[in-house]
């Protein structure tokens, strides 16, 4: 089967500043692709570009089948991509259900968004305990997990995550990805996972990219990434 997601050539940035230069990868359906590289590499860019709020200034982006280079945020999100930013966006003021409620306020299947919730809180059983609590009285991993399961109540087909690590011990960090991980076995889900944390990332993901300078330094399958000394000191500094 083709990959649910194939960027060719991507070149974009902010203005006249080039941050990402002939970008390619791909992302087989069902699993996890870890972006990884220093701070300031552009995986952030990447992410932003891919969910339609960058339009890049050449290359393609293959989505479902679809080029998708150009398409608006909004409909990128109808079609299936998801992205979840750094820094995570819980509405600190508005509860837990309702912070997931929002992930599925545009959905014309009502049925099937209440039953999307249902399992965000099997998949997240500490949001399921705070359903009543507002974003503000919650933990770092329990926000994390909220913005996770906000974006998969509009069942995407795939789901881009920012640096789901950043703030969090490396335990809480391990339990969400393990828990992604699980989902896009069940589901069928694809995740395209930016981590400063390469040890987490690599975890759970099947394949790596890692950005250099805005390019892409090193594609390989996850488990070479871990296991090769050689490639981890070149490429990831450990
Ligand atoms: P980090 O882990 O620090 O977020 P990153 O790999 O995600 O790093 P990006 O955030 O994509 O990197 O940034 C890549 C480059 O683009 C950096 O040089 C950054 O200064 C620049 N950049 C990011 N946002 C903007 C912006 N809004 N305007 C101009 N330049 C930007």
């Amino acid at each position: 089967m083709a990959p649910l997601l194939e960027v060719e050539n991507l070149t974009c940035g902010y203005g006249p500043v080039e941050v990402l230069r002939n970008v390619s990868l791909s992302v087989e359906r069902g699993s996890v692709l870890a972006v990884l590289g220093a701070n300031g590499a552009g995986k952030t860019t990447l992410l932003r570009t891919l969910s339609g709020l960058i339009r890049p200034t050449a290359g393609r982006i293959v989505f479902d089948g679809a080029d998708v280079r150009g398409v608006a945020v909004e409909k990128l999100v109808r079609r299936g991509i998801a992205h979840v930013p750094e820094g995570r966006g819980v509405v600190a003021e508005l509860t837990v259900d309702e912070n997931l409620r929002l992930g599925g306020l545009w959905r014309r299947d009502r049925a099937d968004a209440q039953a999307a919730l249902a399992e965000v809180y099997e998949l997240f059983e500490p949001l399921a305990r705070r359903r009543r609590s507002v974003g503000h009285q919650l933990s770092g991993g329990e926000r994390q997990m909220l913005s996770v399961g906000r974006a998969l109540v509009a069942r995407p087909s795939l789901l881009l995550l920012d640096e789901p690590s950043l703030g969090l011990a490396p335990r809480v960090t391990a339990q969400i990805l393990a828990l992604l991980a699980q989902r896009c076995e069940s589901t069928g889900l694809t995740v395209l996972l930016v981590e400063q944390n390469v040890r987490s990332a690599l975890s759970i993901a099947d394949h790596g990219v890692v950005l250099s300078v805005g390019e892409v330094a090193m594609s390989a399958p996850a488990a070479r990434l871990k296991d090769d000394d050689d490639l981890r000191h070149a490429y990831l500094g450990f």
